[in-house]
C-alpha cells in the first residue's frame, strides 16, 4: 500500500520541506496551498522530479467547504490517507493583548485551531480503523510559542499553539486503539518567511543569539523530526510534544 501525506500550508517554510522529505521517503504527496500556485506546483515537481507522486491543492483550511473537498480530492487521486500534517498556520501580526484586533484574532484561530481541528476530523475519519479504515499518523506542527507564552509579540499566536498542543493530546487518547496517532513537533526560530510576513524581517538574527544553539533552525530540521513522528519508526510514540528549538 502507498503512504499518502496531506501536508497542509506546504508551498512555503515547514510545509515545504516537509512535503519534499516526504515524496523522497516514497510518500504520494498532496501539496495544500492558501496563494502560492507557483511555489506549491515547485515543491509538487520536485517531488515528481525525485521519482515521486505529488498534488496541488488550493484550500483555505480555515473553511470547512475547502477542507471537504481537499479531502475528497486526496483519496480520489491517490487512495486512502495515511498521514496528515497540519501545518498551515500564521502568528497575525505582532500586537500586545492591549491592542489586539478582534478580527485579527478570530483569522489566527480559526486558521491555528479550526483548521486543524477540521483537518484532523477528516483524517480521523479516514484512518480510524472504527471506520474501516488502516490507522495513520497525524503531525501537528504547534510553536514553543505555547510554552514562552509570546509576551510583547504575540501571546494571540502562543495561545493558538497552546490549543494546539491540547488538540494533539486529546485526540492521540481519543484515537490510540483505532490504529492513529498524534504528535506534535514545536519548533523554535526556523528560517522561512513567517518573520518577514509579521513585519520582522531580520528576527532570526536578533533572536538567534538566545538561542543556547545560538543559531536558528532550518525547515529541513523539523521536517526530519516530523517525518519520524509519521513513520514506523515511532510506531509507540502518541500525544507527544516534540521541540525542535535548538535547546530553548
Ligand atoms: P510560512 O513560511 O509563512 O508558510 C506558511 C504556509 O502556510 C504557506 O505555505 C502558506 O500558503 C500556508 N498557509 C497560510 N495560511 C493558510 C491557510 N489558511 N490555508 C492553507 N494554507 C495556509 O510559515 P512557516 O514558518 O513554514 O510555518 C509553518 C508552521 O510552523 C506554522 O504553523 C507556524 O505557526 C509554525 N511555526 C513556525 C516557526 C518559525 O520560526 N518559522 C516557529 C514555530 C512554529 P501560501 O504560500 O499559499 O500563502
Amino acid at each position: 500500500m502507498t503512504n499518502v501525506v496531506l501536508v497542509t500550508g506546504a508551498s512555503r517554510g515547514i510545509g515545504a520541506a516537509t512535503a519534499r522529505l516526504a515524496g523522497a521517503r516514497g510518500y504520494a504527496v498532496c501539496v495544500n496551498y492558501l496563494a502560492s500556485p507557483d511555489a506549491a506546483k515547485a515543491v509538487a515537481r520536485h517531488v515528481e522530479e525525485a521519482g515521486g507522486k505529488a498534488m496541488t491543492f488550493q484550500a483555505d483550511t480555515a473553511s470547512e467547504d475547502d477542507v471537504v473537498r481537499m479531502f475528497a480530492a486526496v483519496d480520489e487521486r491517490f487512495g486512502p490517507l495515511t498521514a496528515l500534517v497540519n501545518n498551515a498556520g500564521i502568528t497575525g501580526g505582532a500586537h500586545a493583548v492591549a491592542d489586539v484586533d478582534c478580527e485579527m484574532l478570530r483569522r489566527v484561530f480559526d486558521v491555528n485551531v479550526v483548521g486543524c481541528f477540521l483537518c484532523a476530523r477528516e483524517a480521523v475519519r479516514r484512518m480510524s480503523t472504527k471506520n474501516g479504515g488502516a490507522g495513520g499518523a497525524i503531525v501537528n506542527v504547534s510553536s514553543m510559542a505555547s510554552r514562552i507564552g509570546g509576551a510583547g509579540e504575540w501571546v494571540h499566536y502562543g495561545a493558538s499553539k497552546g490549543a494546539v498542543d491540547t488538540l494533539t493530546i486529546g485526540l492521540a487518547r481519543e484515537v490510540a486503539d483505532q490504529g492513529i496517532r498524534v504528535n506534535a513537533v514545536s519548533p523554535g526560530l526556523i528560517d522561512t518567511d513567517i518573520h518577514a510576513a509579521a513585519g520582522f524581517p531580520d528576527r532570526l538574527e536578533k533572536l538567534a543569539p538566545n538561542v543556547p544553539m545560538k543559531r536558528g533552525g532550518s525547515p529541513e530540521e523539523v521536517a526530519e523530526t516530523v517525518l519520524w513522528l509519521m513513520s514506523e519508526a515511532a510506531s509507540y510514540v502518541t500525544g507527544v510534544i516534540v521541540p525542535v528549538s535548538g535547546g530553548r
